[in-house]
């Protein structure tokens, strides 16, 4: 934690602080680390990039907020520190949760070990890069090189650089500089400046703001954590670039993990026949009910009010269908039953919303589910047994 998130100040509480007392020590709240991956993390709901990068990603924290995200597809994160990277990956990798319910499209996540100042193609044609407490580790070397590489190579559709803001450092009891690695830390002028001069040379615009509110009577320091939003001038998201083509391979990969995603036939296939074979399940107990009302009915006659005792399909083990989802559902074939055998055509099964989001390609559906499921002469319906082993039937007793 550093110091700007455990400050012993007299001032009133405002914005994000919070007072302790009775020290008089305040806290950002939330800590200014977790207000700078959310900055992060709302510019990705408003943008929704496909690839990003974060560059110093340290221990991999804002990452592991970032994989979550269904728009993003590839995921890169590099720093100098190899140890961290190597003690970190784990980290990234998918959880149970996410092969039981995989997303929707593709993820791939890598970590490289290398040098923002290095050029790697790899990092080519990316819709966003973050640097998130980065440049003030760089040398003055360093620190020339940075905007060649990152801007003029790499050229992302944005790029966001967050730094220390000095005006806010008077605030701390003492220091000079926020950590010992720091090489400097800017003013809010010092830092436009550069920014500014950056988005020229390279064709960005840049927006400033930032994350950390200054306590009640300090407002004239600005924020703790200065941040700048770099937005490429006529770029688009995810371009393929031309210089792409030359492979320039620099990082050295330390981790890479990719995710199930129904993007891929074999989950696709795997997580269509578990909830086909679950929805044919209800339908098929649903029907064995109705049989037995029916037999009710036949040696007891109906009961007062009771018009149709078969469950109304839309409160069926649960699901809840709109009034459009019932409609479409009862357009289509109705399941019947040949002796003991149950069949659901495919057609039905496939207006249920949730078979429908995972495939409506009625062919496609029909190809992936052959071999694990068992399916009419013409292929029309999926076809089980009226009654199995694992049914309650009262006559069992
Ligand atoms: N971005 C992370 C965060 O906000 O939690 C970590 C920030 S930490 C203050 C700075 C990170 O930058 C460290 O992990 C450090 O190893 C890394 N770093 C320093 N110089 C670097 C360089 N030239 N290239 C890549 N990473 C660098």
């Amino acid at each position: 934690m550093e110091m700007a998130e455990n400050i012993p100040c007299n001032s009133v509480v405002g914005g994000n602080f919070k007072e302790v007392c009775p020290e008089k020590v305040i806290r950002f709240k939330p800590p200014l680390y977790k207000q700078r991956y959310q900055f992060v993390r709302d510019l990705v709901d408003r943008h929704e990039p496909k690839k990003v990068a974060d560059l110093g990603c340290g221990d991999t924290k804002l990452l592991k907020l970032l994989k979550i995200y269904p728009c993003i597809q590839l995921l890169v994160g590099v720093d100098i520190n190899e140890e961290k990277l190597h003690s970190n990956g784990h980290r990234l990798s998918p959880y149970l949760g996410e092969f039981v319910k995989p997303r929707d499209l593709d993820l791939t996540v890598t970590l490289y070990h290398g040098s923002a100042v290095e050029r790697d193609s790899r990092l080519l044609g990316f819709d966003l890069i973050t640097c998130i407490e980065l440049i003030e580790h760089l040398d003055s070397d360093d620190l020339a090189r940075f905007p060649d590489v990152v801007f003029g190579y790499l050229s992302p559709a944005m790029v966001v650089i967050s730094t220390p803001n000095a005006e806010f450092n008077p605030l701390f009891p003492t220091v000079t500089l926020r950590d010992a690695d720091h090489k400097f830390e800017w003013s809010r002028m010092e830092f436009q400046t550069w920014a500014s001069h950056v988005a020229n040379c390279y064709n960005y615009r840049v927006e400033f703001t930032g994350v950390g509110t200054p306590p009640a009577g300090s407002e004239h320091v600005g924020y703790c954590t200065q941040i700048g939003v770099f937005t490429k001038n006529g770029g688009k998201l995810s371009e393929p670039s031309f210089s792409q083509q030359c492979d320039q391979h620099v990082y050295k990969p330390v981790y890479t993990t990719s995710y199930p995603s129904l993007q891929q036939e074999k989950v696709l296939k795997f997580v269509l026949v578990g909830e086909l074979l679950i929805q044919v399940d209800r339908l098929r107990l649903r029907y064995q009910r109705m049989l037995r009302d029916r037999d009710r009915e036949k040696d007891q006659g109906p009961k007062p009010g009771d018009t149709d005792s078969c469950p109304a399909p839309h409160l069926l083990l649960g699901a809840v269908f709109t009034e459009a989802e019932k409609a479409r559902i009862e357009s289509t074939p109705k399941p019947f039953c040949e002796g003991e055998k149950f069949y659901i055509p495919l057609r039905r099964l496939l207006t249920y919303p949730r078979l429908h989001r995972l495939c409506a390609d009625e062919d496609r559906v029909r190809s992936l589910i052959a071999d694990s499921v068992c399916l009419s002469s013409d292929g029309s319906a999926v076809v089980v047994d009226l009654h199995n082993s694992w049914d309650y039937r009262p006559e069992d007793n």
